[in-house]
């Protein structure tokens, strides 16, 4: 028969075994927490431009149509109004919504920051992890997409443009030295395995219904769609393609809005 204290150091030896495992179990849940706050931090700061940007959408919309629809307090509507403008401030000094055109030529100042592709082209380097992605992808798919001009400088320009077709007031294909959009590493011209020339042609292309399917999932728009040369000032060019970020991509994609008409439903 167990003695009294045999049982009572039993009972005890039990008690910490039971203590020691709740103690085990309790710092390995804290562990899981902190690791899914990390996770979730991580996931926020890596989702945070995107997220950010889309706030300012949403954020300049509503400001502004607050602003129009008036409002009782009038230091309320000037807060309002000064929100408003700072947002709009920021949207216009957005790199990935820069307007360059016959209206809106490169600023003088511009600079930009190149990197230099396997294939030799030239693109703004901060668009080169998703401009890849998407030609792997598009490679997954079965369809080739082979840049054929990329970043191109003003004296590159020069000697493309001319003049006599400029002058007819119509839209046009080259713009003059300092308004292309090339001049921003933004945009791409594509040709495809099957077809290597840039005219209306490359719309029948698998390439073009691909990339109409799933460029602004990287962050690239058709940026002269047919049915909008009288706002772009461009005729329809299927292959090329401008670098706006997946947020601008997903909402220009989704409401059918060229740059141009964007730029003005934002307020910029
Ligand atoms: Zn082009």
């Amino acid at each position: 028969m167990m003695r009294f204290q045999d049982r009572r150091r039993k009972r005890e030896t039990e008690e910490e075994e039971r203590t020691r495992k709740y103690r085990k179990k309790t710092s390995r849940m804290s562990w899981g927490v902190c690791l899914m706050g990390l996770a979730l931090l991580f996931f926020y700061q890596s989702n945070a431009p995107s997220t950010a940007a889309k706030k300012t959408i949403s954020t300049v919309s509503s400001a502004v149509s607050s602003t129009s629809a008036g409002s009782s307090s009038s230091v309320a509507k000037s807060e309002k109004a000064d929100a408003a403008a700072l947002l709009k401030a920021k949207l216009a000094a957005d790199w990935r919504l820069i307007l360059v055109s016959q209206q809106s030529p490169l600023p003088k100042d511009f600079t930009v920051v190149l990197t230099k592709r396997s294939d030799g082209f030239r693109v703004d380097a901060r668009i080169e992890p998703e401009l890849q992605q998407m030609i792997s992808a598009a490679a997954k798919d079965g369809v080739t997409l082979k840049i054929c001009s990329a970043y191109r400088s003003v004296s590159q320009q020069e000697g493309l443009y001319h003049p006599e077709r400029y002058a007819s007031g119509s839209p046009v294909s080259v713009q003059p030295a300092g308004d292309s959009e090339h001049h921003t590493g933004l945009a791409l011209d594509f040709i495809t395995s099957n077809y290597h020339t840039l005219d209306s042609g490359f719309a029948k292309t698998a390439a073009y219904t691909w990339l109409l399917k799933n460029s602004w999932k990287y962050g690239f728009v058709l940026r002269y769609p047919q049915n909008k040369e009288q706002t772009t000032g461009v005729i329809f060019e299927p292959w090329h393609y401008r670098y706006v970020g997946k947020t601008y991509a997903k909402e220009m994609t989704e409401k059918h809005l060229c740059l141009e008409e964007y730029r003005q439903a934002l307020g910029i």
